[in-house]
């Protein structure tokens, strides 16, 4: 068996983001990948029981997912709502099936306060973004699971034939 990949659901084309949208990536690899059996998908926040739709997250105060795995950065809504447990559960949930399911390398959507790896928002909701991983993407990385983000898919492509 290759080694197996886990994906962010919504990068699978499953409308799971907070808004109620997919947003899938259309690449050969990801058909061939799937034919072999190797994609593991999960929306961790979903895994987590948040709902679709949901109010926009981000981690606060310019702080990133080893912040949060830390205890030392909150994840807040919008609204104001403190989701940083929810947030941390996903993570968990996440890390817990790629040890089950012997996932080696880890494809999620950038940008997401739960799946981005190479940059995050910086916890104002005005879109300014920086350089960061988001919560479950930490976790994954400190479990020794290697992360691409979706722009990174032929580096993943690359690493995983060798
Ligand atoms: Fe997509 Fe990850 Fe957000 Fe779920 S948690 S909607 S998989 S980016």
């Amino acid at each position: 068996m290759q080694d197996r990949i886990l994906v962010s659901a919504c990068l699978m084309g499953q409308a799971v983001r907070y808004d109620g949208q997919a947003k899938p990536l259309l690449h050969p690899a990801i058909e061939r990948w799937r034919a072999e059996g190797r994609l593991v998908t999960i929306c961790p926040e979903m895994s987590a029981g948040m709902q679709v739709p949901r109010p926009p997250a981000e981690i606060a105060n310019g702080a990133t997912g080893k912040d949060v795995l830390a205890g030392t950065a909150r994840v807040v809504e919008l609204t104001g709502a403190d989701v940083t447990e929810e947030f941390l559960r996903a993570a968990e949930n996440a890390v817990a099936l790629a040890r089950q399911t012997g996932c080696r390398y880890a494809l999620l959507i950038d940008g997401s306060p739960s799946c981005g790896s190479g940059f995050i928002y910086d916890g104002t909701f005005s879109g300014r973004r920086q350089t960061g991983n988001g919560v479950t993407a930490a976790a994954l990385k400190a479990a020794g699971v290697e992360v691409f983000s979706d722009r990174e898919i032929e580096r993943l492509i690359d690493r995983s034939a060798q």
